[in-house]
């Protein structure tokens, strides 16, 4: 047998991230290895954790990018927040919530669940009784932009609930980071994980995280070792750690994190509250050229996030083979329904360098051939005038 190597295709990527990688985040990804004690990749570290406090509005010194996707972040929050028997207030309004408390449990913590409807944002005032009916729970833990519904949860009223209780707050801010609004010191966030491969168009396979000065109080005073070697802060911040000697933790991933370095580097030069704004324009963009379509959204306006637009799959089109043509035919990838949405509605991507107007025009172009095969009346060109007449 001889294997020869992986060229894949260059495809637009439109569905719940990864999101398109720029050129120059690849290019930067290419650089020259270097050692990972290097002096000269140590000071790239530190302007790594400068930018990665720019992106998450922070001054908070333990913010870093964990080695591993955004799931460990998750769990780094969680292993190193929750010891055995520590309530924590958990929220679910979809897939990633449910992951959360999947997380809660296996760390030995006592769950208090808040349910939301999916497609909602997480019910504020539900989240107000639970911390009332619980006044002994340590954390909150809510994701702020759930990837499986599309909905954006009022994470400034929900941090402030928990400090008002006493409460950590632990947010799971995956696909909101560099997308939509988001101040972590603002807000009082005290623990918060992201990922690489969402609005940041970086490659997949890092986690950016920040822990307040409270978090970090909570954790040196656990009674209990973390139960996981490698998430455990305390011997992390040895590696990432300010000033003094950088001790050895473990090989970090040298040309991921240059790639992370110049996806940073990026939405520095644009502006983050630009970058916003660009997420809110182009998801303007494409409701406009959908519901032109024909096509129903799942959230309500006001809890829409811009960057995962999930609509209803219309009747008697059929969902894995519009999927398939739009992969085949144009090289475009949209996300299934995730859960409980399985088969009922399409996640339509824009984040971070897909969010552009050449990526709708393909998409409203592409969609209506696909459905138009399959007997749905719609018409391309008046989707695109409609995305296009939206761009104010
Ligand atoms: N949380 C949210 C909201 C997500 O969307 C995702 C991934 O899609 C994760 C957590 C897990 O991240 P990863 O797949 O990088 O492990």
């Amino acid at each position: 047998m001889s294997i020869s190597s992986f060229h894949p295709p260059k495809r637009t990527l439109m569905g719940p991230g990864p999101s398109d990688v720029p050129q120059r985040i690849l290019d930067a990804l290419g650089r020259p290895t270097l050692g990972h004690l290097d002096p000269l990749f140590i000071g790239m570290m530190d302007e790594l954790k400068s930018l990665l406090k720019y992106a998450f509005k922070t001054e908070n010194e333990l913010t870093l990018p964990i080695s591993a996707p955004g799931s460990a972040g998750m769990e780094a929050c969680f292993v190193n927040l929750v010891e055995p028997g520590d309530k924590v207030v958990v929220c679910i309004n979809g897939v990633f919530g449910k992951r959360m408390l999947e997380n809660v449990t296996r760390t030995g913590g006592v769950p208090v669940i808040v349910d939301s409807e999916w497609g909602k944002p997480v019910d504020v005032a539900k989240v107000e009784a639970a911390l009332q009916a619980n006044p002994d729970a340590k954390v909150l833990a809510f994701v702020h932009a759930e990837t499986s519904t599309g909905a954006v949860s009022d994470a400034k009223a929900l941090c402030a609930l928990a400090k008002q209780h006493g409460c950590l707050s632990l947010v799971d801010a995956v696909t909101s980071l560099g997308g939509v609004e988001l101040r972590v010191d603002e807000w009082g966030i005290d623990a918060i994980y992201s990922g690489s491969q969402k609005c940041l168009s970086c490659t997949p396979g890092l986690s950016p995280v920040s822990f307040s000065h409270a978090a970090v109080e909570a954790i040196k005073a656990r009674k209990h070792p973390v139960q996981s070697w490698f998430l455990d802060m305390n011997l992390i911040l040895g590696y990432w750690g300010e000033g003094g000697k950088r001790a050895y933790h473990h090989t970090a991933p040298v040309n991921a994190l240059y790639g992370l370095h110049e996806s940073l580097v990026i939405l520095q030069d644009e502006g983050l509250e630009n970058a916003w704004a660009r997420h809110a324009a182009m998801h303007r963009c494409l409701a406009a050229g959908l519901e032109s379509l024909g096509i129903r959204f799942v959230v309500d306006a006001d809890s829409r996030l811009p960057q995962l637009n999930s609509v209803y799959i219309p009747d008697g089109v059929d969902d894995a083979g519009v999927r398939q043509q739009l992969l085949e035919k144009h090289n475009l990838e949209i996300g299934a329904g995730l859960g409980d949405f399985a088969g009922k509605v399409w996640r339509i991507g824009l984040m971070g360098y897909s969010a552009r107007m050449e990526n709708i025009r393909l998409l409203l172009s592409a969609l209506a051939e696909a459905m138009q095969a399959q007997g749905y009346d719609c018409d391309a060109a008046a989707a695109i005038a409609a995305a296009e007449a939206a761009q104010g």
